[in-house]
């Protein structure tokens, strides 16, 4: 049975961090595609970030000739904020009843999910993949942790023989990136080179985002 990964994020802009994470995780799960959901930004998140398009065109720059990854506009689709339950469910929908589906998220974006809608209902729809991030740990005896341990997979394989409920912690090369490091590079006229793609960058400043004067040198 074919496993279904996802990766969500909002990508604003996506940058070397999150392909590099995305690869990892599908030569560890044996070259299986890896889907890029990128998440509806509610718009108290301010004005410097860019639109779900934008997001989306920059995205599709980054991911152009490479195989193993995909992008699944699903939630830029929906009306309003999407949350990670309704999209599993919709999947699971999609997919059937047997096929393993695989969620991947980054530690500190695991910290809290305790505080996501449904959370408890998550396991029973996918298996989590949590990937360690420089810089963040989980709190001990928290329920992210808890969560984490007590349905700890054996082995990465594992995940392919049954359709959820497991979990498991990767531990790649760390890539020190962030989004918000790569914006506050852009709008203070700094080089961003080499933690984004190149041709994501042209794109940035060709559309002026994050602040990016297009007369500014990069
Ligand atoms: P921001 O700085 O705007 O909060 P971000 O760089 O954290 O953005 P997101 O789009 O919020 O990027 O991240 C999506 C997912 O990728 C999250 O699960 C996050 O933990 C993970 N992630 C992002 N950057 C890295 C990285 N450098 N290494 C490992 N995981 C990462």
């Amino acid at each position: 049975m074919p496993m279904h990964v996802i990766y969500g994020g909002t990508f604003d802009p996506l940058h070397h961090g999150h392909l590099r994470l995305a690869l990892e995780v599908s030569e560890r799960l044996g070259n299986v595609p890896v889907n890029l959901v990128p998440c509806h930004i509610p718009p108290h998140r301010g004005e410097t970030g860019a639109t779900a398009a934008q997001r989306l065109r920059l995205l599709e720059l980054a991911i152009a000739g490479e195989p193993h990854l995909n992008i699944d506009d699903r939630e830029l689709r929906r009306e309003g904020a999407s949350y990670t339950a309704d999209t599993l469910r919709q999947l699971r929908n999609e997919l059937g009843e047997d096929a393993p589906l695989v969620m991947v998220v980054g530690t500190d974006a695991f910290a809290s999910f305790d505080r996501w809608r449904e959370w408890q209902q998550i396991p029973g729809l996918a298996h989590i993949v949590v990937v360690r991030r420089p810089g963040t740990v989980l709190t001990p005896k928290s329920e992210p942790a808890k969560l984490l341990e007590n349905r700890a997979a054996k082995s990465i394989e594992a995940l392919g023989r049954q359709a959820s409920g497991l979990t498991f912690e990767l531990d790649p090369p760390w890539l020190d990136i962030s989004a918000t490091g790569v914006r506050e590079r852009i709008s203070s006229g700094r080089s961003a080179r080499y933690l984004v793609p190149d041709t994501v960058l042209a794109e940035i400043k060709k559309m002026g985002l994050y602040g990016a004067c297009p007369v500014k040198n990069f």
